[in-house]
């Protein structure tokens, strides 16, 4: 595309020169609009458009096809250039136009060796190369009929003016065809690379939300307890401070469930431990549908132990709750023969309550829900014992 973007300037200014030239020769329209132009300036305009035409072709030529065009010839003929137009402007008519003849041969060789870089361009498979040729042959041919015309060896008339006219026409759809195709190319390519991108887009969606679902997957399994799926002993020590500094900030009272299963470990021994876990999961659901709120937790202690956080619950509310717990246990049914204190799966619940103070720690409430758990079993078993820290 580089190659073709200065073209069609080159294109324009043969254009121009084209016509400025038709304005001066052959019927002089010049006369019409300035009668008064003197003779000499219009030979000198004649011959500079003579020396702009042949250096501004070549120049189109080298823009055309940079890759075969050798830099030097195209440095000669710019020096060339300039010291013909130099002669012009500065010698008499005479003298310049007596020294045409050696600036046309030194220019066709010029034009001869553009010829060859258009040749190998066709060679090398540039595609628009062969519409450049056209109408560089339709010229040359042109220029050869005039030059044999006027030397008088044959009398056809003069073409070179229909000559420079086709040439810039083809040439002109030769380009516009190439610039054409080449903004299409163009285009296309930002239309893909857009796609691509889009593509690039939805990826990097896509993993991002495996990652942050695989994150969140995770994050889950550091506080689920694997075998109950409820929360584990780690969550439980989170949620408890965390909640016991809000309902200090509040003066609302905390209370804590500790469930313990009764004879649990007659119960592995008689069905076995994988019949154990499955009692554990049980339990487990029991004891989470035991509670209603929100912001109450139950999760497992550790071994057959749960515990439950109840916010903003004095002791009679989670004496009701704990005894509630101890109940579902019950309805469970699930039998154990081996039990001294029922003939099905039974827990034994210690609760305590206390309302977070400077002078307390959630440590303090932990011990104590252990002491009325402990009370619970030495009392019989399946039963609720409830002690207030207030
Ligand atoms: P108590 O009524 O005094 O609580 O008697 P217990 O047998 O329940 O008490 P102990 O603490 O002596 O026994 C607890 C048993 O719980 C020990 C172990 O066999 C069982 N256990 C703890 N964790 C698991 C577990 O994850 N799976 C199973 N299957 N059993 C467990
Ligand atoms: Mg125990
Ligand atoms: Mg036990």
């Amino acid at each position: 595309l580089n190659n073709y973007t200065k073209s069609p300037f080159f294109l324009g200014i043969l254009s121009i020169n084209l016509g400025v030239r038709s304005l001066i020769t052959g019927d002089m329209t010049i006369y019409y609009f300035i009668p008064s132009i003197p003779w000499e300036l219009l030979v000198r305009v004649e011959y500079f458009t003579v020396v702009i035409g042949i250096s501004v072709f070549v120049l189109y030529q080298y823009n055309l096809f940079k890759e075969h065009f050798n830099k030097t010839v195209l440095y000669i003929v710019l020096g060339v250039t300039g010291i013909y137009t130099a002669v012009i402007l500065f010698s008499s008519a005479y003298f310049f136009t007596s020294i045409l003849d050696y600036y046309l041969i030194i220019n066709g060789i010029f034009i001869l060796y553009a010829l060859i870089v258009n040749i190998q361009a066709i060679i090398y498979k540039n595609e628009s190369a062969w519409g450049f040729m056209v109408a560089f042959i339709i010229l040359m041919v042109s220029y050869i009929n005039d030059t044999l015309n006027a030397m008088e060896i044959i009398t056809t008339g003069y073409f070179s003016s229909i000559g420079i006219l086709a040439f810039i026409g083809i040439q002109a759809v030769t380009l516009s065809a190439k610039l054409t195709g080449a903004f299409r190319t163009v285009e296309k390519q930002n239309f893909e690379l857009t796609i691509h991108r889009e593509k690039l887009e939805e990826h990097v969606k896509i993993r991002t939300e495996e990652l942050e679902k695989a994150n969140t997957r995770l994050k889950k399994m550091t506080v689920i307890d694997a075998l109950t799926q409820i929360p584990n002993r780690r969550r439980f020590d989170e949620y408890i401070d965390t909640e016991w500094a809000r309902l200090k900030r509040v003066k609302q009272p905390m209370s804590l469930v500790l469930c313990d299963i009764d004879y649990f470990k007659k119960y592995n021994d008689n069905y076995g431990h994988q019949q154990g876990d499955d009692c554990l999961e049980q339990v487990a659901q029991a004891l989470k549908n035991s509670v209603k709120r929100p912001g109450d937790l139950v999760a497992r202690y550790g071994g057959e132990e749960f515990c439950s956080v109840l916010p903003n619950t004095p002791t009679e509310g989670a004496e009701k709750i704990a005894e509630e717990m101890r109940k579902n246990i019950q309805s469970l049914k699930i039998p154990h023969e081996k039990s001294d204190v029922s003939e099905f799966v039974s827990i034994s619940v210690g609760v305590a309550e206390m309302t977070p103070a400077d002078n307390n720690k959630a440590a303090e409430l932990i011990e104590l829900a252990d002491k009325s758990l402990y009370s619970a079993k030495d009392s019989g078993r399946n039963c609720v014992i409830c002690l207030s820290g207030d």
